[in-house]
């Protein structure tokens, strides 16, 4: 009898976003991933979404460390919140570290871990575990899928991937290696990127699109570019840089995580711009325009950012209009496209050439679409087979690929956040499942619940009636007030008479419930809440959040 081997799933089973999965070996927990999400728009105030890290700190002695698979936000953003209340080391690639860094030291927790950097191929023994670190291909440089060779075989997690078999570096997804895993030992279970299952064919090579930033640098020879991406996105900055330079243009950075990024690459050998060709937006005065490209951040439309504010005109570094070309090498993430489209109408309101997927294939998808996460599941012919990363849609359209290459439907887990998998002698079982709600961050963290979200819509959809009285309780004298005040339910000026109306029926109300000897604060609370919720929706159909202050004189 070989120990179980669990898997449980904090985050990124059901959502886009906040990656976070705790695989336990020997009682001890290895974290594989732990990223942040953002929010929905109906996440009124809203910064961020984490993983509940309710499980993980009641189990804080037992988590020997966190591999990071790669440097995206959704993969290693949770990390600084995390170790606020923990401290572990975290094990990833020397890029996927150097950018999951800035978040952790800007929260002034670099003391709470350690980094350990681990090289393309390498296996090691983190604690109990044995961890191979397998290259695959994706957005950002160097990521990696990772091989647990557990007590019960091997658990293979894709990470994020695509199959791109010319990729700008040419570091390929190793499917050589993951062959061999599967010939030699079997590969027992395969958790795999789901966010493309429901996408047909296969995801272009990011290589094709450093054809179209040439042709289209080419087409608008004599106009300034501006061009966006995400700032983790060190290939695609790549091709644009080469597609500039190619037409003699300076590249100037602008937006403080694309700034940061270029210097991390190019330390790192990872992006080759000469430093002749390089400024930063602030020194891009003196140049012609027609010789510049401009590598911005915002290609989500992010409301702060260096692209919304050049289509509000408020850009302090650039100001844009006729004769200027934006190029959108992106696609908007689930939840943000309205946010884009803005972006959008704004510049062409300026008058600027916007240049999108829509128009150009201007973006290749880092994520493998159907073809390719059937050629994963025919290469490592897994026993057992749960989908990661995506919506539920999105895990059930992988579930069914894998079903249709041959994995028994018993063998086939659909999970969600909080659930988790036991592998044992006797094949794959649902384990227990653990708490995995929305931690939301506003400011500083984890303080808003449902509860306040709940009063935020109210408050934004219908507004606030606010009534003060101050009554004395031995007489059931109304000593001041009523007084209502509102913000958002009609606007006071234009509607006195209402508002003295409301006062009347609440002051009836209060002498009634005295008349009904219901004289402590929180029955007369009640009344009064009544009284100016009834007559509200009585005189206007509107339900806004009534506070009543009910003082004792
Ligand atoms: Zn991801
Ligand atoms: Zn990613």
């Amino acid at each position: 009898m070989a120990d179980p081997v669990r898997v449980t799933f904090l985050g990124g089973l059901g959502e886009i976003g906040r990656n976070c999965a705790a695989i336990e070996v020997d009682d001890r927990i290895m974290l594989l991933d732990c990223g942040l999400m953002f929010p929905d728009l109906d996440m009124l105030g809203i910064d961020l979404v984490l993983p509940d890290f309710s499980w993980l700190l009641e189990n804080a002695d037992r988590i020997e460390g966190c591999i990071a698979t790669h440097g995206h936000e959704d993969h290693t953003g949770g990390l600084s919140f995390l170790l606020r209340e923990l401290s572990f080391p975290i094990y990833g690639s020397p890029l996927t570290l150097g950018l999951a860094r800035n978040r952790i030291e800007e929260a002034g927790l670099l003391d709470r871990t350690k980094f350990i950097a681990v090289a393309d191929g390498e296996r090691r023994d983190i604690g109990p575990f044995d961890v191979e670190f397998i290259p695959v291909t994706h957005s950002v440089p160097h990521g990696f899928a990772t091989a647990f060779h557990t007590p019960q075989g091997i658990i293979l997690h894709s990470g994020d991937w695509k199959l791109d078999l010319t990729p700008v570096d040419g570091r390929l997804t190793d499917l050589a290696r993951i062959g061999s895993l599967s010939d030699q030992h079997g590969i027992r279970l395969l958790l795999s990127d789901s966010t493309n299952a429901d996408e047909k064919g296969h995801s272009a090579s990011e290589t094709r699109v450093g054809a179209v930033l040439y042709d289209l640098f080419h087409e608008h020879e004599g106009k300034r570019i501006i061009t966006t991406c995400f700032a983790s996105h060190i290939h695609r900055v790549q091709q644009i840089a080469n597609a500039a330079i190619s037409f003699d243009r300076t590249i100037a950075t602008m937006g403080m995580s694309m700034k940061k990024n270029v210097r991390l690459a190019r330390e790192m050998g990872l992006l080759d711009i000469p430093e002749r060709s390089l400024r930063d937006i602030d020194e891009i005065g003196d140049l012609d325009p027609a010789k510049v490209c401009v590598i911005s951040t915002g290609s989500q439309g992010e409301p702060m950012s260096a692209l919304a504010l050049m289509a509000a005109s408020e850009n302090r570094w650039l100001k844009v209009g006729q004769g200027d070309v934006v190029i959108l090498s992106s696609h908007p993430i689930p939840g943000n496209e309205a946010n884009v489209s803005k972006v959008i109408d704004g510049l062409v309101r300026l008058g600027v050439e916007v240049v999108h997927t829509g128009i150009a294939d201007v973006h290749a998808s880092g994520h493998a679409k159907q073809e390719e996460l059937k050629t994963l599941l025919s290469v490592a012919q897994p026993e057992q087979f749960v989908p990661v990363h995506g919506e539920y849609r999105h895990l059930v359209a992988h579930a069914r690929l894998a079903q249709q290459m041959g994995v028994p439907d018993d063998d086939v887990v659909i999970c969600e956040d909080g659930d988790s998998v036991v592998l044992t002698d006797d094949g794959i079982e649902r384990g227990e499942r653990v708490p995995a709600g929305y931690l939301y961050v506003d400011g500083i963290v984890g303080d808003v619940g449902t509860g306040v979200l709940r009063d935020r819509r109210v408050l934004a959809a219908e507004g606030v009636v606010v009534v003060i009285v101050a009554v004395d309780r031995e007489t059931g004298a109304i000593i001041t007030g009523p007084e209502v005040i509102t913000r958002g339910w009609v606007y006071a000026p234009e509607a006195e008479d209402l508002l003295d109306d409301c006062a009347e029926r609440v002051r009836d109300a209060i002498k009634d419930a005295f008349g009904h000897d219901a004289t402590d604060i929180e029955s007369l609370q009640r009344v009064v809440r009544r009284a100016a919720g009834r007559f509200v929706n009585e005189q206007t159909r509107r339900r806004p959040m009534i506070v009543p202050v009910v003082m004792e004189a």
